[in-house]
């Protein structure tokens, strides 16, 4: 089974989906080592730096007594999805912040209703 575009040297030895099990002691082959983690994905996105292609990398973890689990997995994905991606993450960021600029603006009326009271308290 050959992809249609010849992959790389890198990427021949990662192949189209590759997991480990981490409990096992297995690791990813030296060539993971070698992609280039793309700006903005909070690593969850890796380039080949030889051919471009894209990988999503995914670590699944419990750690459940009865249930040990602790998986990696990297995956080709295409360039639309890693577009994807990246604008979802950008989302989840802006998300954050908005979050951050509420509670900030809450806070901030707190302690303005509070020095107010003192003020008030104080003759
Ligand atoms: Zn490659």
């Amino acid at each position: 089974m050959k992809n249609i575009k010849s992959p790389c040297e890198i990427c021949d030895k990662l192949g189209e989906r590759l997991r480990i099990d981490n409990i096992e002691g297995e690791h990813f082959p030296d060539e993971f080592k070698k992609l280039e983690t793309v700006p903005d994905t909070d690593g969850d996105i890796r380039r080949c730096p030889l051919c471009g292609q894209t990988y999503a990398y995914d670590n699944r973890f419990d750690n459940d007594v009865y249930n040990l689990y602790d998986v990696s997995e990297i995956h080709r994905v295409s360039e639309d999805t890693v577009n994807s991606i990246i604008d979802s993450i950008k989302k989840r960021i802006d998300g954050l912040h908005s979050a951050d600029l509420v509670i900030n603006a809450k806070s901030l009326q707190n302690k303005k209703a509070r020095a107010s009271s003192r003020k008030k308290i104080v003759p």
